[in-house]
């Protein structure tokens, strides 16, 4: 079963003022479960993570950010409900999509 979900819906027109809602910056939530040591997508930690981004108002415009700015070959810790590889699987596939369909024939540079 896959757990991944990506976020589409919720505000992303607070600007940089996004962080002041987010929930991992309430104070009542352990940062360092962002970070867990066991990153099996399914398992507790990972899950414990993504509980609180569910919950989290901008955790659309959090994607947007950490997409924008996250450097493809550095990526760490869960965001926005994603882990490293959720969030490079799905920059790939961005970057497939923004390529278009293959050309029969073409050759790559
Ligand atoms: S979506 Fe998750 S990581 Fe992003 S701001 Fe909200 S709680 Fe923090």
């Amino acid at each position: 079963m896959n757990t991944t979900t990506i976020p589409t819906t919720g505000t992303t027109d607070l600007g940089r003022d996004w962080r002041r809602h987010a929930a991992c910056a309430s104070g009542s939530v352990d940062p360092e479960i962002f970070y867990p040591l066991d990153l099996d997508p399914t398992g507790p930690s990972v899950t414990a993570a993504r509980r609180v981004c569910a919950g989290c108002p901008v955790q659309l415009a959090c994607l947007l950010d950490v997409m924008a700015g996250e450097d493809p070959a550095r990526r760490w810790g869960i965001t926005a409900g994603l882990t490293a590889d959720e969030r490079t699987h799905l920059y790939v596939t961005r970057r497939a999509v923004a390529a278009g369909p293959a050309r029969p024939g073409a050759v790559a540079a």
